[in-house]
């Protein structure tokens, strides 16, 4: 299996291919593509037939053993069965089983079709982040070692990245992390989840400034190339291939648990931001797997719900950003899109290029076919299955409630997202499987305020405010944190 880079011409791909170890550990590729298979592996129905028996364990291996087929079969099925375990996804709601990994739950199954909740929340940062980034900390250390190298994790948090990245990496041989967040504007649960690791390989620092702030620290430190290659800097952000592909094994899981045989369809709605989950929906799909439609949900932050209406890519300002009660989607550009557009534009590199440069000097493209438009291969994305819809706040308070009252559980703000989206897209005789991205723990502010009441806090996190905390406090200053980094790696 060879990956290409979305900006590639054939002549530089022929040039210099790539296998899973060798992006394994890195970002964008070195044209500012981003990587894909050459080609997607397919998968038969005799083989889904025989996936329906397995446990998440076994089937995380079956499916990435198509995409790392550098890694040794022995290797990677120790991988897959150390990260998938009960005990790491072990905060389920009480009904449900953790044996599970990714439960589901029938919300209702009526006449306009039934609406299941896949929970992938379950990981010790009751975030879906944990789905990949569990299996990225053990790939990491696995390279690692074999490689004996080391790398170092620079990177930037507003919340749930941050964290999921330090739980995956704490105490792995061979990787430190150094995690920036703006000092005091985290929720206290989020700092507290962060700032109470103590392992000796992570190392949190609070910047005295905004999220902004943190992210033109990471991004000047980045651009200084020597210092970054001698501190052996590496990140972990959505764009990392691996994480990408561990995305897809819950969705052949969520359409196995969901059916019986393999002429049903399912549809999955997903709470959007960077495109990084759905754009796992997408793979899935084109590796064969009978999903009728991906819906994309968005908060105000509405980019992906303007394209799949419109056929308009639009990066927003900063000042068109809006600060929502679902933050982990608000954003200002989608950074695994181009995947999809890649694929849109029929796997042309040179088109996809054109297309993101005018991302970069026209802050977008417009593929409608309208007059003086860049393109009209919007007129394929329904081929692709792709649909969406947005939700504002007082949209999230009213799903929050409803799900309440109807359900009996308590979702989390970016779930409601795409429960509220979901409703509008529901199909009698197509289970819509709505993928539960966060505990409603995490986003406690909001629940307090739908129903009154504080979401209810899972075995082990009840007191996590008043555990010690380890971090520092840094100012805005590029050389300080350099001088910082530099002491600890000891390169
Ligand atoms: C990151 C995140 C999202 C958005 O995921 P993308 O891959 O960026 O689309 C949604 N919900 C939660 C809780 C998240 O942490």
């Amino acid at each position: 299996m060879h990956y290409v880079s979305t900006r590639a011409t054939s002549a530089s791909a022929a040039r210099n291919p790539q296998q899973f170890s060798d992006i394994l550990l890195g970002g964008l590729a070195p044209d500012g593509g981003l990587y894909l298979p050459a080609e997607y592996p397919q998968v038969t129905g005799a083989e889904l037939d025989a996936w329906r028996k397995l446990s998440y364990a076994e089937l995380a291996y079956e499916i990435l053993r198509k995409f790392a087929t550098d890694i040794p079969d022995a290797d990677l099925k120790a991988l897959t069965a150390r990260t998938y375990t009960p005990e790491v996804y072990r905060n389920a709601r009480a009904d449900e089983s953790s044996a599970d990994i990714t439960p589901l739950r029938v919300l209702e199954d009526g006449p306009k079709g039934t609406l299941v909740l896949q929970a992938l929340s379950n990981g010790p940062t009751l975030a879906f982040k944990d789905m990949a980034m569990q299996l990225l900390g053990n790939l990491f250390e696995y390279a690692l070692a074999k490689n004996n190298e080391e790398l170092n994790i620079f990177g930037a948090t507003s919340g749930d990245t941050g964290s999921a990245a330090e739980y995956a990496m704490r105490g792995k041989r061979g990787v430190r992390v150094f995690m920036l967040s703006p000092h005091r504007k985290m929720s206290a649960f989020q700092t507290a989840q962060m700032f109470s690791l103590q392992d000796p390989n992570i190392f949190n620092i609070a910047v005295e400034g905004v999220f902004d702030d943190c992210q033109d620290l990471v991004k000047a430190v980045s651009n200084d190339l020597e210092f970054k290659a001698r501190q052996k800097i590496g990140t972990v952000n959505s764009i990392n291939w691996a994480r990408v592909v561990a995305q897809v094994v819950y969705y052949f899981r969520g359409y196995l648990a969901a059916t019986t045989s393999n002429d049903q369809k399912v549809s999955f709605t997903v709470p959007s931001g960077n495109f990084g989950n759905i754009c796992a929906g997408h793979i899935a799909r084109m590796m064969g797997l009978p999903i009728d439609k991906l819906v994309a949900a968005t908060n105000e932050n509405d980019v992906l719900d303007e394209f799949f209406r419109t056929g308009v890519y639009r990066v927003r300002k900063p000042s068109e950003t809006f600060h929502t009660s679902s933050p982990s989607m608000d954003i200002s550009k989608a950074s695994n899109f181009e995947r999809f557009v890649y694929e849109l534009v029929g796997r042309d590199p040179e088109r996809t290029h054109a297309l993101f440069r005018k991302v970069d000097t026209h802050g977008g493209f417009d593929l409608s076919g309208a007059p003086g438009s860049d393109g009209d291969e919007f007129r394929h994305v329904a081929r692709f299955g792709f649909l969406s819809g947005r939700s504002t706040h007082a949209d999230r308070l009213a799903t929050i409630r409803d799900v309440a009252d109807d359900y009996g559980i308590t979702i989390d703000t970016h779930t409601a997202d795409g429960i509220k989206v979901a409703r509008e897209h529901m199909q009698p005789g197509v289970p819509m499987i709505v993928l539960e991205t966060a505990l409603a723990a995490k986003f406690n502010e909001t629940i307090l305020e739908a129903l009154g009441q504080d979401a209810e806090r899972p075995a082990g996190f009840e007191d996590i405010e008043s555990l010690p905390q380890r971090f520092v406090v840094m100012p805005a200053d590029v050389g300080r944190m350099k001088s910082y980094i530099a002491e600890h790696t000891g390169l």
